[in-house]
């Protein structure tokens, strides 16, 4: 599990955390931030090279000051198509990650036939990757491996026993209904408290369930229904059986669903911060036998919790307590269990699985099943996996000058702290604190996770699974009573992606990141700054956004501004509000902009930290490949453009409004560019133009 605050800079967020990441879907960093296919043809080959400025890219019949995402990407977007087994395709992230996986896929393979090289965890990497290829011996144990579950499940009789199958269920890495990890106190950062969420949805999120006036909305539920009983006949259902299963499904998750916090909401660490003892669980979900729950779930020393929303879980005590029936929850259970296992079960489970996917996302095609394997191998053992990768794909010097840059970055925000008119002089010192105890992880992890004790064979594809989510049970566990590992990661090192961690007040960039065309040492500093300094820019904002702010040097939920800093913050971040609300990308879809504000926020500052940095820089007038054609500062803003350049089905991009947030690739270019007058100035904009706006929105 992923900790509440953490932001991602990409179209993904983290997995498990409370935005839904989708990037993931439900929770799902598009799958934990990135198991996303890419099909190796797609690679732009002129990217070998990193040169800074892709003019093959540009649309230059349009003018920058007209539509910049246009002019920047506009002749990427027409030579490039969405590969069939993806539902998004960037000229950045799309094209690391694909490369990434070609890396993994070499290494895993070598590993599965036995050449574990110096890894420290070569050989489970090897064993888990060739039992996820072995699809003869999946197909071979069918469902048999869930057996003991279904067997479990067939034996609820009562509220109890349902409630201890749950703590069971838990303990294995199947949380339904809701949710459990370790996570720091909100009130105090020093502590590790047992986390309770929300959980319990089969779809992306609760408006899938609740929205009855978007048609697309009603049209997915549909194919859910559909979904789900097409499952549990492949399960060995009859028809019938199982179309009256896929009712109650719906029926028991829209009861879930209508008891759930909205993203919206669970955005506000103030409404998520409910911090219980275990003596008073009971008071806040009195149907919860929760003695009973803790210890199925090896949780039963726990004495310190946060029950994230408290409403909810009130809701689903009432619910295990005899609002849905048994028989109900059995049905539910059975789907459940069906749901999470699917990807490892027989090849008619996965491809009805990819169905439905298909209908949320668009996508064409299932991604080969090397590519799901590689992903598999990433979610269970990343950390060791991380180890071999690192030392094939990051240069010598690429660390330093990454840390560089990040210094360049984090001065740049100390000079901006100390201008700023709208501040007074208590809380600008309290910022300067904030500043100066970030801390920056860079590239890979100092050690590697010990994954000791995690049992990996060459039997069972789905026990090296499950075997990994008890496992990842267990150290969430471990980790409570005891002081907070500071040294511990969120992302495995090979993850495009990259965030800011408000509680551990901690901005960190995996290797996966620290590539070409967001940085290459070769290229140009012009467009390193408007890769990945922007990138940094943007992590280091969202120690400030209209989340991050809320915690104060040392993690604490803490407030720390004066009364009328904290109203101005207020009127500029509703700026950047009302902006992005009135943004309509598909029909009449608009952009959500309260789920979308913290990442709006960041891009803004993001953009003008790393400008700001590279004018700074004594590597800016190093020659590149464009200048002439290009000033050094037009070279920075096209380098930050085509990181974004990126093509969505609609169905993607709906889900993306929907789900996450982070805003459409074009706004995320368009929207921070009309509001620095930097870039009206390097590209001699005039008032009038359309990438100018008249009530510019200015935060940090
Ligand atoms: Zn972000």
């Amino acid at each position: 599990m992923r900790r509440a605050l953490t932001r991602c800079p990409s179209f993904v967020s983290a997995a498990g955390s409370f935005v839904a990441l989708a990037f993931v879907a439900s929770s799902a960093c598009l799958t934990a931030c990135g198991s996303k296919a890419r099909p190796p043809q797609t690679v732009a080959p002129t990217l070998a090279a990193p040169s800074g400025v892709e003019k093959a890219a540009l649309d230059t019949s349009v003018s920058p000051c007209d539509d910049f995402y246009q002019y920047a990407c506009g002749g990427w977007i027409k030579s490039h198509e969405i590969p069939s087994e993806e539902s998004t395709w960037y000229r950045s992230f799309s094209v690391i990650h694909d490369r990434n996986e070609e890396t993994l896929k070499d290494i895993l393979e070598a590993r599965a036939k036995g050449d574990v090289g110096d890894d420290t965890y070569g050989k489970a990497l090897g064993d888990f990757y060739a039992t996820c290829m072995d699809e003869a011996a999946v197909e071979k144990n069918g469902l048999a491996p869930l057996e003991p579950w279904l067997k479990s499940i067939r034996e609820v009789k009562d509220p109890a026993s349902l409630t201890k199958l749950l703590g069971k269920l838990q303990a294995d890495g199947l949380g339904m209904v809701w949710q459990f990890s370790a996570g720091q106190d909100f009130n105090d950062a020093t502590a590790m408290v047992g986390m309770i969420s929300q959980g319990g949805l089969g779809m992306p999120e609760r408006d899938y369930y609740l929205d009855v006036k978007t048609p697309k909305m009603v049209e997915l539920r549909a194919a859910y229904a559909k979904h789900v009983a097409d499952m549990l006949v492949l399960a060995g259902d009859t028809d019938v059986k199982a179309k009256a299963a896929a009712k109650v499904v719906l029926a028991v998750e829209t009861m879930i669903a209508t008891a759930s916090m909205s993203k919206e909401d669970r955005r506000e660490p103030k409404k998520i911060n409910h911090p219980s003892t275990k003596v008073n669980l009971p008071k806040v979900a009195p149907g919860v036998a929760w003695d009973s729950w803790l210890e199925a779930a090896f949780a039963k020393n726990v004495t310190s919790f946060n029950v994230a929303q408290p409403d909810f879980m009130k809701a689903a005590g009432q619910m295990i307590g005899g609002k849905v029936s048994i028989a109900d929850w059995k049905t539910y259970l059975r789907w459940h269990l069906l749901r999470q296992n699917a990807s490892e079960l027989p090849a008619r489970f996965v491809d009805e699985q990819f169905r439905w996917r298909q209908a949320l996302t668009g996508a064409k095609s299932i991604a080969p099943r090397w590519k799901r394997c590689v992903r598999a191998t990433d979610a269970a053992l990343g950390e060791a996996l991380g180890e071999p990768f690192v030392k094939k794909t990051l240069g010598s010097d690429g660390k330093s000058t990454v840390v560089g840059m990040v210094t360049a970055i984090e001065a740049v925000m100390h000079e901006n702290i100390e201008k700023l008119s709208w501040f007074d002089e208590s809380t600008r010192k309290a910022a300067f604190l904030k500043l100066g105890k970030i801390a920056n992880k860079i590239a890979y992890p100092e050690h590697i996770r010990d994954y000791r004790g995690l049992i990996v064979g060459r039997e069972s594809f789905i026990t090296n699974t499950i075997n990994a989510s008890r496992f990842e049970h267990g150290r969430q566990i471990n980790k409570l009573g005891k002081p907070v590992d500071r040294a511990e990661w969120q992302m495995s090192s090979p993850t495009v992606n990259a965030y800011y961690d408000a509680q551990l007040n901690e901005m960190v960039f995996p290797a996966g990141i620290l590539q070409s065309p967001f940085f290459a040492s070769s290229a140009p500093a012009s467009t390193n700054y408007g890769g990945i300094g922007m990138v940094m820019g943007h992590e280091l904002t969202h120690g400030f956004d209209d989340e991050g702010r809320q915690f104060d040097a040392d993690g604490n939920l803490k407030d720390w501004w004066g009364p009328a800093v904290n109203a101005e913050f207020e009127r500029r971040a509703s700026c950047v509000k009302n902006q992005y609300n009135d943004y309509v990308v598909l029909g009449d879809l608009h952009v959500n902009g309260t789920l979308t504000l913290g990442e709006n926020i960041a891009d803004l500052g993001g953009l003008k930290l790393a400008f700001k940095a590279m004018k700074a820089s004594a590597a800016k007038l190093a020659p590149s490949p464009s200048r002439g054609e290009f000033t050094a500062e037009q070279e920075y803003f096209v380098g930050f453009a085509q990181g974004w350049c990126g093509k969505l089905r609609d169905e993607a991009l709906r889900y993306q409004v929907a789900t996450n947030p982070h805003s459409p690739p074009s706004l995320r270019v368009n929207g921070p560019i009309s509001n620095t007058p930097e870039f009206a100035e390097a590209f001699s904009c005039k008032p009038d133009a359309k990438m100018v706006r008249k009530d510019r929105c200015d935060v940090w």
